[in-house]
């Protein structure tokens, strides 16, 4: 009876895996105008609802990842140019509404995924190729296509709750994997070629139409959607360099000319503005140059390519912030906080943008402070953060350095109070409560200290070591009564979660 069930589960999981380990690449030669049913007819689509939740788990496994790029500015760059691009095109959202969620992932490969629920991930090669916002837009417009279009719910179909962290571990696997092509296609195949096979023409179709949803979303959003030829174009010939390592599933389906083709045959009647980067976009390449591999080595090589960059930009008489700006970000990884500082200020003097509210950048305004901090400049990094508030009110990351300030400035109780009304708003962001946890332990308060360190570790499903924490605090002697009944609430929770997780993997596991 199980092993029957298990039959019919096991082509759809493998194949999301196809579909998410090489969305971007895939080529859709096929030329139907609709998607295909798949093959159970009268199946149902997975829940918007599911969805988002199978979306949240593979996550929580994906930042926990190395590879995982855990950058505050460049997330909150990524969001707030996703959340543009969504901007015009709201129904993407479907019916749930999703919150969708952009980030940057290590990977020397070229491509970009989208996980159920509206997670978008870029891979690092992919930023540092794109040569302007065009481009970047393009890659991500399609992969809200893909989610848009529904296609992981239809190929996952509807499920139980209790599938979905086995569903989700599979998910996992077929990503931490894709860059070992042998053992991603172990997984992806794993005995059911031919179902895998039948699928590929959906993977195929689902390419084209996200392809056609995604020029939509470009243009309506004001970008040049020439770039999306450019850059698919750029990413062919680039493919092709990576014959030896790229998966065998890549190599068979490379992103083809006809698909190519087809959107130039879209955009060929349209007459379309130029579409004006915002200077931020060269600097957030910059550093993800920079984050893709902080090694020693690869510094000093990132180092000289920006060096090189800037030798070319003065033969042309150009300005080259962003590669002063690279320098700036190396110097501070590298500890030499005084060059870092030269750096940047080069940086915005090459930019233009060295006062004033309204020509600021996050970037710099970032990086600026966290020299102050790292350098301990305590009262300058307090005045410079309590500034860059004003003018960065939503920016988490700055928030977090403000509160890091006031810290370091021995101000804990104001941090406290700034941190607890941020986690009100921002209830599932584990940072927050790590921080909060830091503010406690600044301020002696041992007990809330680890009630905080139990809801992020919670919050990043790391349920064993929350319920540790939890412990801690239940022994700290300036528990109250008032803490100990929060600690007994949250800890009848969290068993509760940790059982019911345990159950869905020993069911998983009966199956095998
Ligand atoms: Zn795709």
């Amino acid at each position: 009876m199980k092993k029957t069930s298990f039959k019919t589960q096991l082509p759809r999981l493998t194949l999301v895996a196809v579909l998410l380990a090489g969305s971007y690449l895939t080529a859709p030669a096929l030329h139907a105008q609709n998607l295909p049913t798949l093959g159970d007819t009268g199946r149902e689509d997975l829940s918007p609802v599911m969805e988002r939740k199978l979306g949240e788990e593979i996550m929580l496994g994906i930042r926990a990842d190395p590879d995982y790029i855990d950058d505050e500015v460049a997330a909150e760059y990524l969001n707030d140019f996703g959340s543009r691009l969504l901007e015009v095109h709201q129904e993407a959202r479907g019916d749930a509404n999703f919150d969708f969620y952009f980030f940057t992932v290590r990977d020397p490969m070229i491509n970009a995924f989208a996980l159920p629920g509206g997670f978008i991930a870029v891979h690092s090669a992919l930023v540092v190729l794109a040569q302007n916002e065009s481009e970047l837009a393009s890659v991500l417009a399609h992969e809200i296509g893909h989610i848009a279009q529904r296609h992981i719910a239809r190929m996952i179909g509807n499920q139980k709750q209790d599938f979905l962290i086995p569903i989700a571990s599979l998910i996992l696997a077929a990503l931490t994997m894709r860059s070992n092509p042998d053992a991603a296609m172990a997984v992806a195949i794993g005995g059911e070629g031919l179902a895998v096979q039948r699928q590929l023409d959906f993977s195929q179709n689902a390419e084209r139409e996200a392809d056609r949803v995604g020029l939509q979303i470009l243009r309506d959003g004001g970008y040049d959607p020439s770039g999306m030829v450019a850059f698919f174009e750029r990413m062919q010939s680039s493919s092709r360099g990576y014959s030896d390592n790229f998966p065998a599933f890549l190599r068979t389906h490379p992103m083809t000319s006809e698909r190519i083709a087809d959107i130039q045959s879209r955009i060929q009647s349209e007459t379309f503005k130029k579409h004006i980067d915002s200077p931020d976009f060269q600097l957030f390449r910059s550093r993800i140059r920079v984050l893709q591999d902080e090694s020693a080595q690869a510094l000093l090589e990132t180092k000289s390519y920006f060096e090189d960059q800037i030798t070319h930009a003065i033969s042309l008489k150009k300005p080259y912030p962003a590669a002063e700006y690279g320098l700036a970000f190396i110097a501070f990884k590298q500890n030499n906080f005084k060059e870092a500082q030269v750096y940047l200020d080069k940086a915005r003097k090459e930019s233009g943008r060295e006062t004033g509210n309204d020509v600021s950048s996050l970037f710099f305004t970032s990086l600026q402070l966290d020299i102050l901090l790292r350098s301990k400049q305590n009262p300058a990094a307090l005045k410079a953060a309590e500034l860059a508030l004003q003018e960065f009110p939503v920016s988490r990351g700055i928030g977090r350095q403000y509160t890091d300030a006031l810290i370091a400035n021995q101000h804990g109780e104001q941090a406290i109070t700034y941190l607890r009304d941020q986690t009100l708003l921002y209830r599932k962001d584990f940072g927050l409560q790590e921080q909060l946890a830091k503010a406690y332990a600044a301020e002696g308060k041992e007990a809330l200290q680890h009630l905080a360190l139990a809801e992020s570790y919670a919050l990043s499903g790391a349920i064993s070591p929350a319920l540790d924490q939890l412990d801690i605090a239940r022994r700290s002697p300036d528990a109250t009564y008032y803490d100990h009944a929060i600690i007994d609430a949250r800890e009848r929770d969290l068993r509760e979660r940790y059982k019911d997780e345990l159950e869905a993997l020993k069911k998983q596991g009966d199956k095998k």
